[in-house]
């Protein structure tokens, strides 16, 4: 059966520390993407737009507003990138910049969906970044992690998956830990494993495990379902949203009465 699936890319599986466009993992990822849009409604949400500004100019990224410069320089070409990549798939992408604040309106929510559900009934893909120009509580922390979250919840999608640096959620973070266990499946976060302190996989990362962890679990309270797997190696993530099989990759999802 046709499903919802918001996908989530993070910035450091489509870009170098350098901010250069990563292209042959850019290629599979859209390569990836087409054969999701073959089988089901694909909404993508992507970080990378300040990745990809700091590639043209060298701002200093600690200061906010040069982030945003760095986001309004990058946002068009990361659309491009994707147009290019899709087109050797016979298919296209269109950007909607979002804000969180935006799902706080019925009225822009509406609006929001109506224009989803339009490009979605056409096989467009739409491509969706927060708009670093009137927000930015992703720029400074959360990647995009919140908004896809959102994104997920209020256009009703089945599944949200989230493409990381990371086979999924450990039972430590598995960069400080080499005994760290992967989790398979998660039905309910601990209060305390929301608050902990965040610990970014690269400079361009914002996120960590927190606001993944957010994402979840504001997701598994609206009954929804969430997977985090590698970005950087698409097997699980093919295995379980193409074959059904999930043989790595964390499904968070709310436990079957
Ligand atoms: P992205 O750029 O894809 O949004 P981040 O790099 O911000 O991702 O966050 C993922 C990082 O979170 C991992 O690389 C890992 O180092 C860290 N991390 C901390 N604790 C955990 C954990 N328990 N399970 C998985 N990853 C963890």
């Amino acid at each position: 059966m046709k499903k919802r699936i918001v996908i989530k890319v993070g910035t450091h599986i489509i870009a170098a520390d350098d901010g250069k466009l990563c292209t042959s993992r850019f290629e599979k990822l859209v390569e990836f993407l087409s054969l999701v849009m073959d089988k089901h409604e694909v909404i993508l949400v992507s970080s990378g737009a300040v990745a990809t500004g700091f590639s043209k100019i060298k701002l200093d990224k600690k200061i906010v507003s040069n982030k945003q410069a760095l986001a309004a320089i990058g946002q068009p070409y990361l659309v491009q990138y994707y147009n290019e990549f899709l087109q050797k798939h016979g298919k296209f992408g269109a950007q909607i910049l979002l804000v969180s604040d935006d799902f706080d309106s019925r009225k822009r929510t509406q609006a929001a969906r109506d224009a989803v559900n339009t490009l979605l009934k056409n096989n467009i893909l739409p491509i969706i970044n927060e708009n670093d120009s009137t927000a930015v509580e992703e720029l400074v922390f959360g990647d995009n992690d919140q908004l896809s979250a959102y994104a997920a919840h209020f256009f009703d999608a089945d599944l949200l998956v989230i493409l990381s640096d990371i086979n999924g959620y450990y039972d430590a973070d598995p960069k400080e830990d080499k005994n760290a266990k992967l989790i398979l499946h998660v039905d309910k976060i601990d209060e305390s494993k929301l608050c902990q302190n965040i610990n970014v996989g690269s400079k361009f990362s914002t996120g960590g495990i927190v606001t993944k962890l957010k994402a979840a679990d504001f997701l598994l309270k609206n009954n929804r379902s969430m997977f985090l797997a590698n970005g950087f190696d698409l097997s699980d993530v093919k295995n379980f949203v193409l074959e059904g099989k999930h043989s790595g990759g964390t499904l968070f999802a709310p436990k079957k009465l």
